[in-house]
């Protein structure tokens, strides 16, 4: 019983002392905000509040503390400050974080209605009279001291907003010049800025200073208030509060507010009974600062614009997947496109193997038929030989018949001849591993050309005419092979005329002494070469006839190139197409 009494005993002592301490304590800090750091101005400022404060708790010692944004931003933070007297807008700013209450609002002699006592004004030089609205402010350059400043820019900043022309989109520029905002002046007048922003009354003030002439500066958007007596640009907001931290308890608190209210000698008070500051708070929320700055007004576009990095980084990545996904789709499309190209052609390869093939056959064949035909020949030609010879011993002048059989015994044997010559010469041409080369007349080659082609020239009523110079040197060639190239730019050239009733083909032979080289040109007059067909016509198998192979020409150049000699082809300047085969001499 007794022990429970000793230790609700000590509680009570210890709460007592708890309590007068706090009760207690003799120093009173009041923080003031002060951008300028001008010690005297300020405290001259506040000092019959200092004085009605003292004057009601004389016990107590009241601290001044002249402190920044930042400064006092500290001191609520260490609890270093029981009073703050601060401008409104600040006082909304730090209501955010801290328990501060506004015991009382700040009375100015100089207006009648201290719920309108802060406003901000635009000036620009007098001469600058193209400048009237704020429409004309766009793009210009626009003077403030910070952008923290309440009385200054963040008054116009609302009413730049509200006419859509946003600083911070850069719609107007804003230098800015730090305090104090007397230097404004200095840079309106330098030509620095096109405007400035100021609070209210300070143009006024330095008026009356005689620092500047306010017939030197009109203003911007301005605004009438009735009974307000200095030029605005802005909407009007109440003066600075007076405001409790919390620190202290009621009871203090009602003694300085009560010090407040009061007279002080034959002075009025300094401070009113508190006004509401809803203004600033709504104004506040248009601006979206303070407390209202975690819902701005598009949290899609505010919350990009805080990404943006990291989102641009995203994007970029699906960016570059994108560009990898199309080209590697580019990719395969392309590759497909040339496997089926090539398995196209492979086809048509295969095609024209099998069609090589058939002609290998029909070679064989041929060098077969004229080995068996080369007997019978051989007896026809000794048969009608006989029978020429039988029939001139026939005694018979007077047999009209005679004559005309010996005539044609003789037709016989001359077609037999010329059918052996051909079928020599066609076993010669078809022998394998002739690959000699020997001095060689082009007349008679040329004549042996004539004798192999003659049946297809009469086919399709062509002439072949040569023109040989006098006189003609020897060349060095493989025989057959160069009577393959000739007999091949022969048939193209048939090839070319097979559309017409009749025609002809010219070869004429040139020596060129200078390179050492006989020229023979042959000249048809056939459907000629497009541009296109010239390109082309020396690749393997290409070709323009359904029944063409495409290997002539391209075989033709390969011998001739391997001889020394050279191949070509070109459009004829009369229609038609002109080949031109250089070919060695051979050396005398
Ligand atoms: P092919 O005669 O089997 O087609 P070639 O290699 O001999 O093969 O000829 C290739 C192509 O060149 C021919 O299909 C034809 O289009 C063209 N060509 C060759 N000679 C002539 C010519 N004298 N006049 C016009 N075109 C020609």
């Amino acid at each position: 019983m007794l022990s429970r009494y000793l230790s609700a005993l000590s509680l009570y002592c210890l709460l007592a002392i708890i309590g007068l301490s706090a009760v207690a304590s003799p120093i009173i800090h009041l923080g003031v905000l002060d951008w300028r750091d001008e010690s005297k101005a300020t405290t001259s400022r506040w000092a019959a509040t200092l004085a009605a404060i003292e004057q009601q708790q004389p016990s107590k010692k009241i601290v001044l503390h002249q402190l920044s944004l930042e400064g006092i931003a500290a001191a609520l933070a260490e609890e270093r400050l029981d009073y703050l007297i601060t401008n409104p807008g600040h006082y909304v700013q730090l209501s955010q974080t801290y328990p501060l209450a506004p015991l009382a609002t700040l009375s100015n002699p100089f207006f009648d209605l201290p719920q309108q006592a802060i406003g901000s004004v635009v000036l620009v030089p007098a001469t600058r009279i193209e400048i009237n609205r704020w429409e004309d402010l766009r793009s210009l350059t626009l003077g403030a001291v910070t952008q923290d400043a309440f009385g200054g820019f963040q008054l116009i900043w609302d009413e730049l907003e509200q006419r859509g022309l946003n600083p911070e989109r850069a719609s107007v520029q804003l230098k800015l010049t730090g305090f104090p905002m007397v230097q404004l002046f200095d840079s309106l007048a330098k030509g620095e800025v096109d405007a400035i922003v100021v609070r209210s009354c300070l143009a006024e003030v330095l008026a009356a200073e005689g620092r500047i002439n306010l017939a030197d500066y009109r203003v911007v958007g301005e605004q009438k208030h009735p009974n307000y007596p200095c030029l605005t640009s802005s909407q009007l907001y109440p003066d600075w509060p007076f405001l409790s931290t919390g620190k202290q308890t009621a009871a203090e608190v009602s003694q300085v507010l009560q010090a407040l209210l009061q007279p002080v000698g034959n002075q009025p008070a300094q401070w009113l009974a508190p006004l509401s500051y809803q203004p600033v708070y709504a104004l506040f929320e248009r601006l979206r600062l303070g407390p209202f700055a975690s819902f701005p007004h598009n949290p899609l576009l505010t919350a990009v614009y805080q990404y943006r990095y990291p989102l641009l980084l995203v994007f970029g990545l699906l960016l570059l997947i994108f560009t990898h996904h199309i080209r590697v789709g580019y990719l395969v499309g392309k590759r497909s496109q040339e496997l089926q190209q090539a398995m196209q052609e492979s086809q048509q390869k295969q095609k024209e193997l099998a069609h090589l093939s058939r002609f290998a056959v029909m070679g064989e064949l041929a060098a077969g038929l004229a080995h068996e035909l080369n007997q019978p020949l051989t007896a026809i030609l000794n048969y009608a030989q006989g029978s020429q010879r039988l029939l001139q011993q026939i005694n018979g002048e007077n047999n009209p018949q005679k004559e005309p059989l010996i005539a044609a015994a003789q037709k016989i044997v001359a077609q037999g001849e010329r059918a052996a010559e051909i079928i020599r010469n066609l076993r010669a041409f078809m022998r394998k591993g002739n690959s000699d080369q020997q001095q060689l007349d082009p007349k008679q080659l040329l004549q042996e050309v004539r004798l192999l082609m003659d049946a297809s020239l009469q086919a399709q009523k062509v002439a072949l005419n040569v023109y040989l110079p006098e006189k003609l040197p020897l060349i060095r060639a493989n025989r057959v092979e160069f009577l393959q190239i000739l007999i091949n730019l022969v048939s193209n050239a048939l090839d070319a005329m097979q559309h017409q009733t009749a025609g002809r083909i010219d070869i004429f032979v040139e020596q060129d002494r200078q390179r050492n080289l006989l020229v023979f040109e042959l000249i048809d007059k056939g459907e000629g070469l497009s541009t296109e067909v010239e390109q082309r016509i020396f690749e393997p198998f290409f070709t323009t006839r359904p029944e063409g192979m495409g290997l002539g020409l391209s075989l033709s150049r390969t011998l001739a190139i391997a001889q020394g000699a050279s191949l070509n082809l070109v459009p004829h300047s009369a229609g038609g197409a002109c080949a031109c085969l250089e070919w060695p001499l051979a050396n005398e």
